[in-house]
């Protein structure tokens, strides 16, 4: 009889246990950060959408790919123009550079 190991199964009792309670405790965690319940909103795809948010000030212009929550940057210290544009047309040049 060999008693001084510790049999395996103990092991993985005790292995299991722990994770168990560190992603509980993280889980715990995320849950009283995050404060409340919000829910997981996936980035939308818009690209094909042609949306830019447009400084009124300056004139920058951000396209907009992919959008998340809904939140309109600021430029210049004011809070840009959403702005929705047909797409140019492939080919069409606006106007030729230089002389
Ligand atoms: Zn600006």
């Amino acid at each position: 009889m060999v008693l001084a190991s510790v049999p395996v199964w103990q092991w993985l009792v005790a292995a299991v246990l722990f994770l168990a309670i560190v992603g509980g405790g993280f889980a715990f965690l995320k849950g009283v950060s995050g404060g409340r319940p919000t829910e997981k909103i996936e980035p939308e795809d818009v690209a094909e959408l042609d949306v830019f948010f447009v400084c009124s000030e300056c004139g920058t212009e951000f396209q907009v790919t992919r959008l998340g929550e809904i939140q309109v940057p600021r430029h210049c210290g004011e809070p840009m123009n959403v702005v929705r544009r047909p797409r140019p047309v492939p080919g069409e040049q606006l106007r030729k550079e230089g002389e």
